[in-house]
This record gives C-alpha cells, sequence and structure tokens, in this order.
C-alpha cells in the first residue's frame, strides 16, 4: 500500500507550504505543485532533501499530469491579495477556473478526494454579519476583485458539479483572512504591509475611514481546520475563519503598540468594493469538525512579528511587484 500520497498546488506559497509541512508531519508522501508566480521557493526548502518529498514547477491552469497514485489533492494555488488580482488578473480567473477543471479532472481520474481552497470573497461586500455558509453573497463581477471572487465561485460550482454527476470526493473550504509566518511582506495584505512600514519607520496607511471590519485567522489553527474538513464526509462549503472581529483602525493600533514604534495611523482612499465587515459564522466548522480557532490574536501577532523581524533587510525594502508580463497569458 505505501504511504499517502497527496497533491498541493500553490505549495511554496504561504497557505501551501503551512500544509505541505502538516501532511509532512502526518507521514503523507507530498507532491507540492507550484508555478512560482507569487509562491516563493524559500517557504518550502527545507523539505526538499526528504525522501517523501517533491516539487514540480508546473501551472496548473494547463493539463496536469502526476505519476502514481494520489489520495488526495488540495487546490491552494491562487493568487491571493487585491494586489495580486489587478497585476494578474487573467492568471487569477485562469487557475481558479481551468485550474480547478484541470484538477477535478485528475481527482476523477486517480479517484482521489480533492479539496478546494474557497474564499470568504465569495459573500463579496457582504449585507449580513456574521457571513454563515447559506448566504450567496454581494459580489460585483466586474469590479477589480471580481477575477477573484468570481473564479472562486465558479470554482464551487465546477467542484459541486463534479460531485453529483462524476461521483467525485470533494471538499470546500472558505477561508477567511489569515495571518502568520510566511505571509508576502509586499502582496498589499494589511498586515504585511502595517508590519513592513513599522518595520521601515513609515506610517501606517489606513484605507478609508478605517471603520470597515475584518477576523483574523492565526495560520495554525487554519491549518487544522482543514486538515479536519479534508478527513470529514462534509460536502458542502464550511467557513474556517476566527470569529474574532476587529475594525482595521484598531487593527493598526494593535501593530503600532505590537512593534513598540512611534508611527502614526495615516489615512488613504478606501480601494473598490473594500468589503465593509468580514466575519465567519463558524457554527459549522464547529459541530461538524469540531473546530474552534484557538489562537488569539495577541499570541499569533507576535509569533507574526517575530517572523518579519528575522528576515534579510533588503525583504523590508517597498520593492515594486515582480514583473509579470512575460508570464504567458
Ligand atoms: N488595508 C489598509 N491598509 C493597507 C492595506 C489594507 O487599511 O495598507 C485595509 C483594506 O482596505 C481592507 C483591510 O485592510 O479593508 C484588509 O485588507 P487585505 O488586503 O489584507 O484583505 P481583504 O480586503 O481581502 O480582506
Amino acid at each position: 500500500m505505501g504511504r499517502k500520497r497527496v497533491l498541493i498546488t500553490g505549495a511554496a506559497g504561504f497557505l501551501g507550504s503551512h500544509l505541505c509541512d502538516r501532511f509532512i508531519k502526518e507521514g503523507y508522501y507530498v507532491i507540492a505543485m507550484d508555478n512560482l508566480i507569487t509562491g516563493d521557493l524559500k517557504n518550502i526548502e527545507h523539505l526538499f532533501g526528504l525522501e517523501s518529498f517533491e516539487f514540480a514547477h508546473h501551472d496548473v491552469s494547463k493539463f496536469v499530469h502526476v505519476p502514481g497514485k494520489l489520495d488526495y489533492i488540495l487546490h491552494f494555488a491562487s493568487p491571493a491579495s487585491p494586489i495580486d488580482y489587478l497585476k494578474i488578473p487573467i492568471q487569477t480567473l485562469k487557475v481558479g477556473s481551468l485550474g480547478t477543471h484541470n484538477l477535478l479532472g485528475l481527482a476523477k481520474n486517480k479517484k482521489a478526494r480533492m479539496l478546494i481552497a474557497s474564499t470568504s470573497e465569495v459573500y463579496g461586500d457582504p449585507s449580513v454579519n456574521p457571513q454563515p455558509e447559506e448566504y450567496w453573497g454581494n459580489v460585483n463581477p466586474v469590479g477589480p476583485r471580481g477575477v477573484y471572487d468570481e473564479a472562486k465561485r465558479f470554482q464551487e460550482a465546477m467542484t459541486m458539479a463534479y460531485h453529483t454527476f462524476h461521483g467525485v470526493e470533494t471538499r470546500i473550504v472558505r477561508i477567511f483572512n489569515t495571518y502568520g509566518p510566511r505571509m508576502r511582506l509586499n502582496d498589499g495584505r494589511v498586515l504585511p504591509a502595517f508590519i513592513g512600514q513599522a518595520l521601515r519607520g513609515e506610517d501606517l496607511t489606513v484605507f478609508g475611514d478605517g471603520s470597515q471590519t475584518r477576523s483574523f485567522c492565526y495560520v495554525d489553527d487554519l491549518i487544522e481546520g482543514i486538515y479536519r474538513l479534508l478527513l470529514s464526509d462534509y460536502v458542502m462549503p464550511v467557513n474556517i475563519g476566527n470569529p474574532d472581529e476587529i475594525t482595521i483602525k484598531q487593527f493598526g493600533e494593535e501593530i503600532i503598540k505590537l512593534t513598540g514604534t512611534n508611527q502614526k495611523l495615516v489615512l488613504r482612499d478606501l480601494p473598490v468594493d473594500d468589503p465593509k465587515q468580514r466575519r465567519p459564522d463558524i457554527t459549522k466548522a464547529r459541530e461538524i469538525l469540531g473546530w474552534e480557532p484557538k489562537v488569539s490574536r495577541e499570541e499569533g501577532l507576535k509569533i507574526t512579528y517575530e517572523y518579519f523581524k528575522s528576515l534579510p533587510a533588503e525583504a523590508l525594502i517597498n520593492k515594486e511587484h515582480k514583473d509579470f508580463t512575460t508570464y504567458n497569458r
């Protein structure tokens, strides 16, 4: 029989790399796939010497070939920050749609169970708070976030169709804002933005008046929830996130306190379609998976700050995003 084999896409990214660590720890053989557009091999280089780990440099928007048996597929490949959607909108659409289709085909052929990384963005700018899985969302398909939101909504629809029509075993996790070590410092997300600014001695840029809310989940909690969902027999979408909701202004103040810097908060324009509130209803995760987050924001932020402080000084330079124009569209 041998050990169970899992394919993780987006494996060099923030969440993908933590999933690789978890599955290695659980004794699986891990095939890590990434096209490295937004991922970074540094996140998984510590696994390269292991005989139960291999890396495949591949874009899952193109046909995916994996020799041998596969037990599980976790599809985590996607740009995942508003700056990325603006810079690489078409790749964002393709990985969520074509990439998902390719991987569902692979899951069907290999009789593997597939879990897809969906997102709280399927709820758009929600008119109900907190958001239960039954809420259908309020998404602008043609706004700047539409390329991500609609790809993820299509991804869920495609996944359900493969489940009902082809009998593929599928799982759908809706991931809310998550943070922790290995986030990209310059991806534009609020936590790396604020910590990077504090470390460079710049003021913290709060978008809008800072009254919009988010609920931040520490990465270890998220990975535990995903692991439990994969091994459960529940097919409908499940929210995984931390319901501890906070305004972005309060969050900025917490980061200033954490970093012990004297920076101020400065207000900037609110990006188009920026959700005003976001908080997961995690009743389902609690009841079906026996899961809830364990790490407080205070504790999680401390660990994350230590990680960013440990990076080489050059990582702190607010470099322009990589030039993506040479990538195949
Ligand atoms: N944000 C901010 N300053 C920044 C970056 C982000 O105030 O430098 C705000 C952003 O407008 C949003 C919130 O922080 O309201 C979370 O943004 P992020 O991009 O991290 O995630 P998302 O909007 O996808 O939840």
